[in-house]
Order: structure tokens, then sequence, then C-alpha cells
């Protein structure tokens, strides 16, 4: 049997909503290896995990999209006395090594305060067990290249190679979004950083078929799987906007056809969030990272509805919320070269300071509201990512 501890994040600052957030994190934690012979428990505020080792590599792929975990490691549990825990400890150095490392640390933590050294003396009696036993690691307490951790609890517990985790808080205890998902870069990104503050995602796919054509919304299927696959699964609700597109072409002045786009998209998005009990919608959108992101259309864009729009990623520039998107896996599926729902019009000019007062009035005449309301009628919703 293997035995994993994991460290929660921040749920340590959460006070009297510890437990709950606790409970939070544990049911996600047994959903996502409920493929897997694994147990989970909590214990004083460690999270342990239990599994057999044929299932070691897929549960440890599952604690690496597990929102809430500061770090966990694969630990050696063993009797609290000195010679056992020593002898763990050495055991641990020797891994160290292989791995090529030459300097360490030993950290120590005793809650059990009859075990007798304490935890200076456990990190000064491991340090002589690691130097004994093996050759060519040398402490070194300032900047080590490994640390080796004991501590003393019901059990002895001693790992090395801590690994990082997520961070952030367990999914859920941050209510409900609706996540506006393209196929582009941005808004995967944007529904996952809300997703790591506890937040679980529902998303709406705006597409104009047949001018949009079915692989850009395999693409973005396949987008919501691997956000998904982090936030036990993603809601997607597609919705036809060919209609509405045809509308604002045929009603707008060109340079505002983006903008009326994105303020249509909003009144529907509104609706989809009100029925699924989501609180606010959530996009991709970068202050000035293109014309309709200007602060000016920005207000215009949401000016239209009550739901407040959370915007993750309004101050942060491209090649960060690329370097995101790769650790997340979803860039090269954003960067796959398909059409998006803006192929109806793309004005050459368009506006870049639009102001609210006139977006309301080129919204009004569209008259959208039935255009909006026979899609929602006809949209499609399937669940991507979860289960695997
Ligand atoms: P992204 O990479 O997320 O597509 P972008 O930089 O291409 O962002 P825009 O295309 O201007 O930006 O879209 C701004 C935001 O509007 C997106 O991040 C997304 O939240 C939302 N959005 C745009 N197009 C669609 C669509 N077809 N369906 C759903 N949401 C959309
Ligand atoms: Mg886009």
């Amino acid at each position: 049997m293997i035995t994993y501890l994991l460290k929660p994040g921040e749920l340590t600052l959460k006070g009297g909503n510890r437990e709950n957030f606790e409970g939070i994190l544990k049911r996600n934690l047994m959903k996502m290896l409920r493929v897997y012979q694994a147990r989970v428990e909590i214990r004083s505020g460690r999270f342990f995990v239990y599994c057999p080792e044929e299932d070691s590599a897929g549960v440890e792929e599952a604690l690496g999209r597990l929102m809430g975990i500061s770090g966990w490691a694969r630990t050696r549990q063993c009797e609290k006395t000195g010679a056992a825990v020593l002898a763990a400890v050495a055991e641990e150095g020797k891994k160290l090594r292989e791995a090529g490392l030459r300097t360490f640390k030993i950290e120590a933590r005793r809650t059990d305060k009859s075990f007798p050294l304490d935890s200076y003396g456990i990190r000064c009696a491991g340090g002589n067990a690691v130097l004994e036993a093996v050759p060519g690691l040398t402490v070194d307490v300032k900047n080590p290249q490994g640390i080796i951790n004991v501590e003393i609890r019901e059990k002895a517990y001693i790992y090395g190679n801590t690994r990082r985790g997520l961070q952030g808080l367990p999914l859920g205890t941050a209510g409900r979004g609706l996540l506006l998902l393209s196929g582009g870069i941005d808004s995967p990104v944007a529904g996952f950083m809300m997703a790591s503050r506890g937040m679980g995602i529902d998303a709406v796919y705006f597409h104009a078929w047949p001018y949009t054509s079915e692989e850009a919304r395999q693409k973005v299927i396949r987008l919501a799987e691997i956000v998904g696959r982090y936030t036990l699964g993603i809601r997607l609700h597609t919705v036809g906007f060919t209609g509405v597109q045809k509308r604002i072409k045929e009603r707008a002045p060109l340079p505002w056809t983006t903008v009326l786009l994105r303020m249509a998209m909003m009144e529907c998005a509104e609706k989809i969030a009100l029925a699924a009990k989501a609180k606010c919608l959530i996009t991709g959108e970068s202050l000035s990272q293109v014309a309709s992101q200007t602060i000016e259309n920005l207000i215009c864009t949401q000016s239209r509805i009550k739901l407040p729009v959370l915007r993750p990623l309004i101050g942060t520039d491209k090649d960060s919320i690329i370097r995101k998107a790769e650790a997340i896996g979803t860039y090269t599926t954003s960067i796959l070269p398909y059409e998006d729902c803006c192929v109806l019009f793309s004005p050459p000019h368009p506006v870049l300071r639009g102001s609210a007062e006139e977006a309301g009035k080129l919204y009004e005449s569209l008259e959208a509201g039935p255009l909006i309301q026979e899609a929602l009628a006809a949209a499609a919703v399937e669940k991507c990512g979860f289960p695997e």
C-alpha cells in the first residue's frame, strides 16, 4: 500500500469555515480518485491517500489536477521509535542521492510530544543518520537541493521530494460561474483561474453554423474537456448565434458589429447563468488586447446586463497567458486553425472607444431579444471532461 500526504493550501486560513472546506476538498478528492482503489482520510488538518502500487501513477496524475492543495508527497510510515524513524530517514536520503542530489536538510515536526526526540533532536540525529548511510550527500541548511521531512503524529511519516500542488481553493467553495468559452487561447485559461479560486464552472459557446465548422465546435468541446479535468467536469451550452449575427450585419454600422455581438452574447449568457444558478459571467478578456477590449468597449459590452462579469486575465499580458495555457494543457488545442464565430464580420476599422449610450441605442435597434430567445430554445448542453 502506498501512502500520500497532502497539504491543503489556503484552507488553513479559513478559520471557522475550515471544516466545511476540508469536507469539500475531501469530496472532490474522492470524486477524482473514484476510478482507483484509493482511500482518503483526514487527520488533524492533513489529508492522507492510500492506494495500491498499481494505481499510484494514476493517483499521482489526479493529485496534480486537484485544486486546493499546496503540495503532496509519497510518504513512508513507520513506528514511532527513534531507530525506525532514523532508518526511514536514511532510506529517503538514499533516494535523494539516487536522484542526483548532493545537499539536503531535515525538517521535523512533532505533534506527539511523547516521542523521545524533539524536533531539533530529530533534525540532528536524522542528519547524522543520512551522512553515515549515504556517501556523497552533505547538509546545507540554507539552500538545500532536497528536504527530508519528518512528522511525528499518530505514526511517524517520512518523506522527501514534495511535489507542488495546484494551490488555490477547493472547487465548490466559491459558488458557480458561467464561462464564455471561445476556441481561443484566453478563455480556457480564464475559466481555470476562477476554478482555482474555488468557483465551479459551466460554459457557453456561441457558434455560427454553417459559417463556422463542426471542427470549430469540436475544438471548443475538447477545450472544455481539458479544463473540465480540473473542475470535475464542465457543463457546456452550445448556442447557435447565426441569426443574431445576421441581424447585426443587416442593421448595425460595420465598425460597431463586434461590440454589438459581444453585447448580445452577454445578454444571452446572463439568461443561461441565471437558469443555472451561476452568480457571474467569466470571460478571457484582457485590457486593450484587441479593439473590442478597450476599457470603453468593455463597458459597452457589459452595459445591458446585471450580473457581474469577472475577467481574471484583465491585467495579464499575452505571453503570460500563453505560458499558463501551456501549463494547463489547452494551448496546442487553442491554436488549431479553425475560424471563430466572428467570421461573419471583422470590420477593418472597428470602433475603439465606443460610448455606452450609443451602444445602447444601436443595440436596441437590433431588436435581438426574440432571436436570442430562439437561440436559447435550440441550445444544446453536454457534460465535458468528467467522468473520464
Ligand atoms: P479568446 O482567446 O478567449 O478567444 P480573444 O483574445 O480571442 O480571446 P475575443 O475573441 O475578443 O478575444 O473574445 C473575448 C472574450 O469573449 C473571450 O475570451 C470569450 O470569453 C468571449 N467569447 C468570444 N467569442 C466567443 C464565442 N464564440 N463563444 C463564447 N464566448 C466567446
Ligand atoms: Mg477569440
